[in-house]
């Protein structure tokens, strides 16, 4: 079968073989159209398809980063994270996953992290010696964090400080007179407690 092979740059022939693609420590396989000169194959939207399915019936964890905080932040992650009634990695994925879904796509996204990146609570939350917390992801965050690690160039592990970091400060924040902040941390908030109900 003549088929354009974006890597040859040219028509060359493919032949239907298996091929395996990797999902953070999980290896996917399926057949599809390999070109036979470089072995190019693409993401086609079957194969994408195929991915989601085996991904979502797969109860093992894809990848298992370890961002690292600051004491501090540890302590204030533990104790919000009891305020929702969660242990502490339910908690640092829905601060993460909040942060994936619905700030890093916000037009405002560089003036809150402008603004972030001088508060006081930044300074508050970076005291003491780091240590590192093991955060299991399965397939459907998986999917989300890697977008964001590709997006950004950032490890899977910095992508999770950073989205954590950016939670702890919209709740360490609930005085501040910035009306877009007291939205976000209100929607964080609902968004946190729906999360502890499906976890
Ligand atoms: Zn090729």
């Amino acid at each position: 079968m003549k088929h354009y092979c974006p890597n040859c740059e040219t028509d060359t022939t493919v032949s239907e073989e298996k091929v395996s693609i990797s999902m953070g420590k999980e290896i996917f396989t399926t057949k599809t159209a390999v070109c036979i000169k470089c072995k190019h194959y693409a993401l086609t939207p079957k194969v994408r398809r195929e991915i989601d399915e085996w991904g979502k019936r797969m109860i093992k964890n894809i990848v298992e980063p370890q961002p690292t905080f600051h004491e501090a932040s540890h302590q204030f992650i533990e104790k919000k994270a009891a305020h929702f009634s969660m242990k502490k990695v339910p908690f640092i994925k829905a601060l993460a996953f909040y942060y994936f879904n619905h700030i890093v796509n916000r037009a405002d996204f560089p003036e809150l992290k402008k603004y972030f990146a001088s508060h006081h609570s930044e300074k508050h939350l970076s005291k003491g010696n780091k240590s590192k917390e093991t955060v299991p992801i399965r397939y459907l965050m998986y999917r989300k964090l890697q977008t964001f690690s590709e997006v950004h160039n950032v490890s899977h592990a910095k992508a999770i400080e950073e989205a954590v970091l950016f939670g702890l400060m919209v709740l360490a924040t609930d005085n501040d007179h910035f009306e877009t902040l007291k939205t976000i941390a209100q929607n964080l908030k609902q968004y946190i407690e729906d999360f502890a109900e499906a976890a």
